[in-house]
């Protein structure tokens, strides 16, 4: 959900399916990778019964079958999903064949940087923004010193979780609904409605 609003307005933009992925392909191609037929193997776009995750999963390493799936519109946002997305497939994809099977699964650490690196391109890439035709540097004086706040979001997210672990082996009598609600709001800024507070 952040992701629709860590961007500045003058970046949204819809697309059309095709030239989206094509986009993508010529994108990842000026880096020397492919990422595949993607439109084969993968379930992509947006419809109403689907869960709202994105994730990529390797179906077959021997014959480098990846496979994403995802919920996103032909749009800037889903862009930037993708490109995270694709982030992990290359990284597996390019794997050697020659790694011992039990070695050919990258960390996940390591391939979460990976994806975060592809997917902040949207924000440190001018020539990804040129293909997509939002070439401008964005004008809110807000992203000069915080080019992406994706960034901001996840080390909030990351000390939040690791402040209620804390406190769970602090005192592990406590209510932790409470507990996680409380460190949502003093670390996200976010005061959940009570309805929407599920344990
Ligand atoms: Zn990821």
């Amino acid at each position: 959900m952040f992701g629709r609003i860590a961007m500045p307005d003058e970046w949204h933009k819809t697309f059309d399916k095709d030239s989206m992925i094509q986009t993508l392909d010529d994108f990842f191609a000026e880096g020397g990778f492919s990422i595949g037929a993607l439109n084969e193997q993968s379930d992509i776009w947006y419809e109403k019964n689907k869960i709202n995750q994105a994730f990529f999963f390797c179906a077959d390493a021997t014959t480098k079958d990846y496979r994403i799936y995802s919920n996103v519109n032909p749009d800037t946002y889903g862009l930037k999903v993708l490109l995270h997305e694709l982030g992990h497939l290359i990284h597996f994809k390019y794997v050697s064949n020659e790694t011992p099977y039990l070695l050919k699964e990258p960390s996940n650490i390591i391939t979460e940087a990976v994806a975060a690196y592809f997917d902040s391109k949207i924000y440190y890439s001018s020539s990804l923004r040129s293909m997509i035709g939002i070439s401008s540097e964005p004008s809110l004086p807000y992203y000069d010193d915080f080019i992406n706040p994706a960034r901001l979001y996840r080390l909030r997210n990351l000390s939040r979780n690791i402040m209620f672990e804390k406190s769970v082996f602090e005192n592990p009598e406590q209510d932790f609904t409470r507990l996680w609600w409380n460190l949502t709001q003093k670390y996200m800024l976010y005061n959940a409605k009570p309805k929407n507070r599920l344990p």
